[in-house]
């Protein structure tokens, strides 16, 4: 008998959550496309935020719903629109990496107002996109820790 109380077995079980765990396939674009192509592969692959990379594959940038509503606005030609104009920055963009607590991310998630983040692997001369943790992962990873009755502490 551990002498801990139930919260605190609880919160070292979501400390253990590791983001490899729970991660999901990243939807990546190239810098090049056209907002109108961004807006057919978000809803072809059911996403809320791509990934835009350049041609070494790095990450260069993030294209949430809403950038892509307001590049919309008011313009006629949005296959004339490249996506590089309109996307988030790097080194503005919030990134994990495999073996971050997932509880780190959500905490991210929160303070910078975002709907997910890449998961990324360090390489040479950039970030390579691996992964994503998004609101959905963490609501999974939420449910999980009240329906797996095996890994009850
Ligand atoms: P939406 O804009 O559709 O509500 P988000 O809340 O995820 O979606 O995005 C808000 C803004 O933050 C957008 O301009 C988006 O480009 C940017 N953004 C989204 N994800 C990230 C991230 N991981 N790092 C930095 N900026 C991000």
């Amino acid at each position: 008998y551990t002498g801990k109380t139930g919260s605190e077995l609880l919160t070292e079980k979501i400390k253990k959550f590791k983001v490899h765990e729970y991660q999901s396939v990243p939807i990546v674009v190239k810098e090049n496309v056209s907002v109108y192509d961004a807006i057919t592969t978000i809803f072809l692959e059911d996403v809320g935020t791509l990934f835009v990379v350049d041609d070494q594959a790095h990450l260069t940038g993030v294209l949430s719903r809403k950038d892509l509503l307001r590049a919309s606005i008011g313009q006629k030609d949005l296959s004339a629109i490249p996506v590089h104009i309109i996307m988030t920055r790097m080194p503005n963009i919030a990134v994990c990496r495999k073996e971050d607590p997932l509880f780190e991310v959500a905490e991210i998630l929160i303070d910078r107002q975002i709907d997910g983040v890449p998961v990324v692997k360090d390489k040479e001369n950039g970030l390579e996109v691996v992964g994503r943790i998004t609101k959905t992962t963490i609501t999974k990873a939420f449910v999980e820790l009240v329906t797996d009755t095996d890994q009850h502490f």
